[in-house]
């Protein structure tokens, strides 16, 4: 690639991965200097103990979003090094839910576990040349002689046995001669190292555990330090792209490719997501999952792109999210009220307008004929003409939201109460003439006249009315159950906690409101799974999967008010 033709931004095209940041700034260099040879590979590394998270989604954009603005390769890598906590369900679902965010990684889809004849060969490798050594100490003692930040570390009494010894050893370990945690392969580097990353780091540990992929092949697994560079070198990455945490494995990374004298990425650390109200700790969400706390990793609260997305977060609405937050070198929080936005900003242009009553109020119109259907227009989306108009029935009987009726209104209420003019949506202007009663005092239907003059919503001697409310008809309306979520955490951040507690504390008890009683205007009768409505007055919804011929199940995606649009405002100095 011509390094002076490399910024698609500057050539009139969006640049893919947003606004410029230090990550792209440092390929950008690399380009001018032909570093790589004019490549850009990057790669997405999840191990397979876990669903993806937003978090993730950060990852991924920034990876395959950098290398496809620059023509360059992304690989799928799973770093599968742990087989007790890996799954192939986890597997499926990682792939699942990176073409959902609208990424390809083509024919490259690898496996660290790929690479376990070639590590093994490598480890030998360094054995040979001195840079290795089988240790007998238990991790325990390890961890003793390890030292601490501020004392060195003391050297393993086994740190100096020969080559031909610890080969012997380190075939033996392979061949299943000995117990697990009984021995461990150490890389001989510094154990006065003020890095505690390089204190001869285990490199391979006896495990005899069932891998999901190469089965009881191996019973001895490579340590993720030892595996990740290496695999990363084995693919031909040019830009290895992590999370801040590993910024002090980079010394090891390098040393590694070093001390092998084979092809040397470069690592790069960028800050995690965090967000408020959210957990983004794949241990944590387990957790939530495994003791019933949430019913599934797709649960609709969970922060899981398989949770989002049945949620009704679309990836147009993440994607330009993960672009709006950028990377840096410093770990922050973000506001959940930011992702909300860009998911308002999405569904405002892509989702109809309906009308939903989601606690209906029966209203009565005596004035208007028995068994006589008006079909009113509707549009279906003021964002987009082209979505075009809807008819949607009136009858003599209607829903109406219980909360837009009150018998004795407050003040500044101006919706329905008896003798007050409002406007029905698309429809007519009526009055409340009475509330009916049950015996414990609450009102179960009220009664109502229209005006057959105000079709299509004016009055035509010009009178106006202060609200206007939605409603459905009754006879025309269908069934539905809508699930209304809150966040799953109370505080802002969830692992703040008393004394004694952990983050369960936080788990806020009403993250959830199933309504069973809904009633929706006939149009949504055929709504799929997934697909986004427009409540009007409500809020975004869409339909869940767990929707069935006879039973339609919408989610709460997101509420209507944008607090998000309206801090931004301000802050740009607006009202
Ligand atoms: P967890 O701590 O939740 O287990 P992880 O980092 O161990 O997450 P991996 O499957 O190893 O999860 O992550 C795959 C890639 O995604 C890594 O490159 C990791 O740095 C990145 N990643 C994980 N969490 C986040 C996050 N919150 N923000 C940005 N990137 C993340
Ligand atoms: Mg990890």
């Amino acid at each position: 690639m011509n390094p002076s033709n490399v910024n698609a931004g500057e050539q009139g095209n969006p640049p893919a991965a947003g606004p410029s940041n230090f990550v792209r700034d440092i390929i950008l260099e690399d380009l001018k200097t032909n570093k790589w040879g004019g490549r850009v590979h990057t790669r997405f590394p999840p191990e397979p103990n876990g669903y993806l998270h937003i978090g993730h989604a950060k990852s991924i954009c920034l990876n395959f979003g950098l290398a496809a603005e620059f023509g360059g390769k992304t690989n799928l890598r799973f770093d599968d090094t742990n087989p007790e906590k890996e799954e192939t369900e986890y597997v499926d679902s990682i792939m699942e839910n990176v073409r959902w965010l609208g990424f390809d990684w083509e024919d490259r889809c690898f496996y660290a576990s790929d690479y376990f004849g070639q590590l093994y060969e490598w480890a030998v490798q360094m054995i040979k040349s001195g840079n290795a050594y089988v240790c007998d100490l238990s991790a325990e003692e390890v961890r003793q002689y390890r030292g601490t930040l501020t004392e060195p570390g003391k050297e393993s009494p086994y740190r100096d046995r020969s080559v031909p010894e610890n080969l012997d050893l380190f075939e033996r370990m392979k061949a299943g001669e000995f117990p697990d945690g009984s021995r461990t392969l150490r890389a001989k580097v510094d154990m006065a190292s003020a890095n505690l990353n390089m204190r001869d780091p285990v490199m391979y540990r006896i495990l005899h555990a069932e891998h999901h992929r190469t089965g009881d092949k191996w019973c001895i697994y490579p340590m993720y330090d030892y595996a990740h560079g290496q695999s990363d070198s084995i693919e031909g990455i040019t830009h290895s792209i992590c999370t801040l945490e590993f910024e002090d494995h980079r010394p090891l990374y390098d040393w590694f490719c070093e001390a092998l004298g084979i092809y040397h990425p470069q690592q790069i650390e960028f800050d995690r997501l965090n967000l408020t109200y959210t957990l983004l700790s794949k241990r944590k969400l387990l957790q939530l999952v495994k003791d019933g706390h949430v019913t599934g990793w797709d649960d609709p609260r969970m922060p899981t792109l398989a949770g989002i997305r049945r949620r009704g977060y679309t990836p147009e609405a993440i994607r330009n999210f993960c672009k709006s937050i950028g990377v840096s070198k410093t770990t922050g929080t973000i506001e959940l009220g930011l992702l909300e936005h860009h998911l308002r900003e999405d569904l405002n242009k892509r989702a109809p307008r309906v009308m939903a009553v989601l606690r209906p109020l029966r209203v009565v119109i005596d004035n208007y004929p028995e068994g006589q259907v008006d079909q009113l227009d509707a549009g279906n989306n003021p964002e987009d003409l082209s979505a075009g108009t809807r008819l949607v029935p009136f009858s003599k009987v209607l829903y109406i939201e219980q909360d837009d009726f009150r018998e004795d209104p407050p003040k500044q209420y101006f919706r329905l109460s008896p003798g007050r003019e409002v406007r029905l949506r698309y429809g007519y202007f009526i009055t409340c003439t009475s509330a009916v009663k049950n015996e414990k005092g609450e009102v179960t239907e009220i009664h109502c006249t229209y005006d057959p003059a105000t079709r299509g919503g004016n009055a035509p001697d010009g009178r106006r009315v202060k609200s206007t409310i939605h409603w459905v008809s009754a006879e025309h309306a269908i069934e539905a159950e809508v699930r209304l979520y809150d966040s799953l955490f109370s505080k802002p951040d969830p692992n703040q906690t008393e004394e004694g507690q952990n983050f369960l504390a936080n788990l806020n008890p009403y993250s959830l409101e199933v309504l069973t009683d809904c009633k929706l205007e006939p149009s949504l009768k055929d709504a799929t799974a997934y697909s986004h409505y427009q409540f009007e007055r409500l809020g975004y919804f869409s339909v869940d999967p767990d929707t069935a011929p006879g039973k339609l199940v919408f989610n709460r995606t997101v509420a209507l008010r944008d607090t998000w649009a309206k801090i931004e405002k301000r802050e740009k100095g607006g009202r």
